[in-house]
């Protein structure tokens, strides 16, 4: 019979064993938003410089592979170790302009999830534009009021108006879906923002869209107007991915297989939308939660570490 000692012993190799297999079989998917020479802490960007670092490390240290190589080699069962692959959330037109010529200089493919609506229309995203009417207000305070209390918030600085967007950003995602885009017109009444100049030519237009899906960027969904999926019913989020879905494969040519949920966090989609994306023919989608993944990953629940979380890729 084996000794107590030597049966600890086995379960801690055991043990050890696994995690190093664990370990080893991490992979990254990492989500950019905005690429731009200089970064402006209100909206979800990264700065040219970093990018192009960024990339120069991945492609030095792991195997920057295409989001469809990913779901072939978890399916297959085949290797996914120090493997990443790079995509871009919404369709800003930086990725086009500044993302685009450094991803071919490094000949790394890359998936971009397109929000249909605002290429369509050439307007920017409702939390883009929230924040804008933030750091455009010459109002000194800003007054928010939730469940019958009122708040005064001082606007007269930048950390005030970025700390006040934030507090925004905050309501406005926890509300129902139709009631978010009439709360940001008042918004901009309040807080006296009636343009939104300086967010002309923010997004993709689908000719820039068609010159890059014939040259190694592929195009995924991202609903038509980022609602935020677990606040809308569920035929409403069918409808609104299933119509991203046909206009990027209309427009491009190509089928569109990989889908990202609007913000990705887990309160903000819900397990019963897996069984739709899986009908509309979608291989995978990607969530903005930060864990690293496995092969046990469910296809529709691939996570992604943000890049200002880097040290997770060391
Ligand atoms: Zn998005």
């Amino acid at each position: 019979m084996k000794s107590f000692k030597s049966i600890i012993k086995q379960l801690l190799f055991k043990t050890r064993f696994y995690k190093l297999s664990f370990l080893q079989n991490r992979f990254y998917i990492i989500p950019y938003h905005m690429i731009v020479d200089k970064p402006n802490r209100f909206y979800p960007e990264t700065s040219t410089r970093d990018f192009e670092k960024q990339i120069v490390h991945l492609v030095k240290n792991y195997k920057v592979i295409s989001l469809d190589e990913i779901v072939n080699r978890i399916k297959n069962r085949r290797s996914l170790r120090r493997c990443v692959a790079i995509t871009f959330d919404d369709g800003f037109r930086d990725n086009y302009e500044i993302a685009y010529p450094i991803l071919k200089k490094y000949n790394v493919p890359a998936t971009i999830f397109l929000t249909t609506g605002y290429i369509e229309n050439g307007t920017a995203p409702w939390f883009i534009k929230l924040r804008y009417i933030f750091m455009q207000t010459t109002k000194t305070h800003f007054n928010l009021s939730h469940n019958g209390t009122t708040i005064s918030i001082p606007t007269n600085t930048r950390d005030g108006k970025f700390a006040a967007s934030d507090k925004v950003m905050a309501y406005l995602k926890d509300c129902p879906d139709e009631e978010r885009l009439p709360l940001l017109d008042r918004l901009c009444e309040q807080l006296g923002v009636n343009e939104f100049k300086g967010l002309n030519d923010l997004m993709l237009t689908w000719d820039q869209i068609k010159e890059m899906a014939g040259n190694s960027i592929s195009f995924g969904a991202h609903t038509v107007n980022h609602p935020i999926l677990s606040r809308t019913s569920v035929e409403m989020a069918e409808r609104e991915i299933q119509e991203s879905k046909r206009m990027v494969e209309e427009k491009t040519g190509k089928s569109a297989t990989s889908f990202a949920y609007p913000f990705g966090k887990k309160s903000q989609y819900t397990p019963q939308i897996f069984p739709i994306l899986h009908e509309l023919g979608f291989k995978c989608s990607v969530t903005t939660e930060s864990e690293p993944n496995t092969h046990r990953v469910n296809l529709f629940e691939l996570n992604r570490p943000v890049p200002w979380e880097f040290s997770v890729l060391q």
